[in-house]
């Protein structure tokens, strides 16, 4: 309590305990004693007070607007706004390590910091709401900031679940952003300086299921990115956003928080495919994703079949010691379906390249009696017979346009098929 001095707070402990003022005074000379000038008056009488089994009283709680410097031995309370990445550091070659956190109540908010084992004690997150009982309020750079006094304790008196911003939702100039997402694409990251100072970033697209953003993130957190793939979901805590070339653009700063989680996001191609549009196929741009939708107007000749690593999927090479994989080193082969066709709208024809189940999809026909009829009759048989059974089937398409770099001519590379 604030406004109890130390003789008022020794009186009041003796007329609780039974004991004479002079035992009390003693027992927190003691302590004092004990910690060699570490421990403050404050403190000893407070471990005192719970030695002798004494509930703590209420402690005053104070609004966040009302914190004032050198104020010590009183509680605040509110929701957490911000929780920042734990920093590590070495002070004259002792490791250790500080949390911050921004505590909101009706009147103000403040940052809070924790030290050392305090960081593990209290794991904190971003919309619990909290009561810190013992907390010490100090100046920090003309800023008020507050940190946990002896035996200074946070309990959590709700669990808030904050709902991940949604990324169409974003807007510029927010700060505190909390988002969920896939990461789509990783794009080079890159060294730059800036005056006197280098630095790196790292810019990937990342989607949800209401849109696909630009995001970049800055020095120590594009080395974090640097070890995710593209596919894999993140969440962010405590990102910015800006107006950039792309529209609101993401950006991970010194205290944004990047985990790996287990929540769900649709799937990369479900998530492309909501976000991509119909287009005619003079509209599609190399590079570009797009859907697209018309009809077969012939198949082109092929094999059918080609060999793919059983273990990835990806292309192979024969040698006489056997199978090589890129990615998987030695590796067994696996057939793989594929097919082109030549798609027409009302605005152009393009060819269509068809991997693996959309080969069969496309065709309507299963991956063991395609290879059955291959064996009986041939590839080129088989697609004299699809020329004639397939000519004219609508398709709708999603993939991606990409230049054939021997014909240079635009050609279409499907990623599904499209009910
Ligand atoms: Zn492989």
């Amino acid at each position: 309590m604030i406004d109890l001095n130390t003789t008022e707070l020794i009186s009041q402990i003796a007329g609780q305990t039974g004991k004479t003022p002079e035992e009390i005074k003693s027992l927190i000379d003691a302590k004092v004693q004990k910690f060699s000038g570490l421990l403050t008056e404050q403190g000893a009488i407070y471990m005192v007070q719970k030695e002798l089994g004494l509930k703590q009283e209420t402690m005053e709680q104070i609004a966040i607007n009302d914190l004032k410097e050198g104020m010590k031995g009183i509680e605040i309370k509110g929701e957490i706004t911000a929780v920042f990445p734990v920093k590590e550091f070495d002070k004259n070659g002792k490791k250790g390590k500080l949390r911050s956190f921004i505590l909101n109540d009706s009147t103000g908010e403040v940052r809070v910091t924790l030290w050392n084992e305090q960081v593990d004690q209290f794991p904190v997150t971003r919309g619990n709401e909290i009561i810190i009982t013992n907390i010490f309020v100090k100046l920090y750079n003309d800023t008020k900031q507050v940190t946990l006094g002896f035996n200074g304790k946070i309990e959590i008196k709700n669990k808030k679940e904050i709902m991940p911003t949604k990324l169409a939702e974003l807007k510029s100039a927010m700060s505190s952003v909390g988002v969920l997402g896939r990461i789509m694409r990783k794009f080079p990251c890159k060294d730059f300086e800036s005056g006197e100072r280098k630095g790196k970033l790292c810019s990937f697209q990342l989607a949800d299921e209401s849109a696909i953003i630009r995001a970049t993130a800055w020095n120590e957190k594009a080395d974090e990115i640097e070890k995710y793939n593209e596919g894999d979901v993140i969440e962010i805590e405590n990102a910015y956003t800006k107006e950039g070339r792309f529209g609101v653009e993401l950006h991970l700063g010194y205290s944004a928080d990047i985990k790996e989680t287990t929540k769900s996001v649709p799937s990369q191609i479900e998530l492309l495919k909501d976000q991509t549009e119909l287009k005619k196929i003079t509209d599609t741009n190399e590079g570009e994703n797009a859907v697209i939708e018309g009809k077969i107007i012939s198949i082109e000749k092929g094999n059918l079949f080609y060999t793919v690593c059983s273990k990835c999927g990806k292309k192979i090479t024969s040698t006489t010691e056997g199978y090589l994989c890129d990615n998987c080193g030695e590796t067994t082969p696996k057939k793989n379906p594929v097919l082109s066709i030549i798609l027409k709208d009302d605005s152009a024809s393009i060819k269509v390249s068809f991997f693996g189940k959309n080969v069969l999809k496309a065709i309507g026909i299963e991956e063991n009696i395609l290879e059955e009829k291959i064996n009986l009759i041939g590839a080129e048989k088989v697609i004299e017979e699809l020329n004639e059974n397939i000519f004219e089937k609508k398709l709708k398409i999603f993939g991606y346009t990409k230049i054939n770099s021997f014909s240079g001519n635009k050609e279409f590379i499907a990623r599904e098929l499209i009910e």
